[in-house]
């Protein structure tokens, strides 16, 4: 979090990367080689889900206390309130804080497979706001607490035409506020594709008081099903012209990969353009797209991560 600051008061751009916890063995031992390599790079963090409904708990508390003490990168580990009683949060806090871990991200969580509403544990949080009152009031300053915040409002309150009511959406960022006033010191947001909603969500974060940094989530595309699968999930609103790019090439993985790179990359051209010097990198696990979105913008040193070739419009088909 104190990178995050120094950052934006020193105009200097920072970035950081998201994993998630691999199903296997492997996976894991993969994500550690992986992980090794991005951080080469200097990212001013990493951070580790929590697995839904609290599905990788023990493995999100393994990898986190790996990631702070062998890869040896500043650590922000995700921790949720779904199907945690307050004694099994506690246990997760303290295992990071034994670690050197003192970065938060403070969620609700979603609801468990199977349940649309969210309903606390008994013993357990009904929203992130009780989990940072309760950080801040058992931990004091120990820990950063990071929120999370939704440029497009949360996707509870988006209705069936894809948007959230004005009112709703007032009301989420009024609740975002409450994070803040009760500790939290950094927000990362929901994956967007609307950069100019991003934008302006920013801007009536200011309007209503929120002055702590908010780092923009971008998801580089790195294929079509997925892209599909998670923008609707979140409910995501893509801009018509992204789609019209994708459809003619949604088929062809390389070419996905490509636009990925073109359209992560003049994203983030636009958000720092705006003054704004974080990036959040939801990596999947991936390092190709992110590497070479970085790369684009000169924020790391030019290597040989991207053997993607360069994504070209296609002439006469689309305008983006
Ligand atoms: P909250 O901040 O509690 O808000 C949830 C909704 O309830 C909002 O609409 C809010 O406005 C409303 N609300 C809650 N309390 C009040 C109140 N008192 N007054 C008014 N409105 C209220 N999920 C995982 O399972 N694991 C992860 O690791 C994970 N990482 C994430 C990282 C980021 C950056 C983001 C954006 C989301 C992540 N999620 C993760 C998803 C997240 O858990 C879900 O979006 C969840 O539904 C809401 O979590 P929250 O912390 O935003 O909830």
């Amino acid at each position: 979090i104190e990178k995050i600051q120094e950052a934006a008061l020193n105009d200097k751009v920072v970035f950081s990367f998201e994993f998630f916890p691999p199903k296997t063995d492997d996976g894991v031992e993969n994500l550690f080689e992986r992980m090794d390599r991005m951080v080469s790079h200097n990212p001013s963090f990493c951070d580790i889900t929590w697995g839904a409904g609290g599905s990788t708990a023990d493995l999100t508390l393994d990898i986190a206390n790996r990631m702070q003490n062998q890869i040896c990168v500043e650590t922000m580990m995700h921790l949720t309130c779904t199907n945690m009683p307050v004694e099994s949060i506690d246990q997760a806090l303290n295992s990071i804080k034994g670690n050197g871990i003192q970065n938060v991200l403070a969620l609700r969580g979603d609801p468990p497979h199977g349940q649309d509403k969210f309903v606390a544990v008994e013993g357990g949080f009904a929203c992130a706001l009780d989990l940072v009152r309760h950080i801040k009031k058992n931990y004091g300053d120990f820990f950063g607490i990071t929120v999370a915040g939704y440029p497009e409002a949360h996707p509870e309150v988006i209705g069936e035409d894809g948007v959230a009511t004005p009112e709703a959406y007032q009301k989420d960022l009024a609740y975002l506020k409450e994070k803040v006033d009760a500790g939290a010191e950094v927000i990362v947001t929901q994956l967007f594709y609307d950069t100019d909603n991003f934008l302006k969500f920013v801007n009536d974060c200011r309007q209503i008081g929120i002055a702590c940094p908010i780092v923009p989530g971008i998801m580089p595309i790195n294929n079509y099903k997925g892209f599909v699968r998670m923008t609707g999930f979140c409910k995501t609103r893509i801009p018509a012209e992204i789609m019209a790019a994708l459809e003619p090439i949604k088929d062809n993985e390389e070419a996905v990969k490509a636009y990925g790179i073109h359209l992560g990359t003049e994203m983030c051209k636009q958000i720092l353009a705006s003054g704004i010097k974080t990036l959040h990198l939801y990596t999947l696990n991936m390092d190709k797209t992110a590497l070479a979105i970085l790369q684009n913008l000169g924020l790391i040193e030019e290597s040989k991560i991207s053997r993607t070739l360069p994504w070209k419009r296609p002439t006469n088909v689309f305008r983006v």
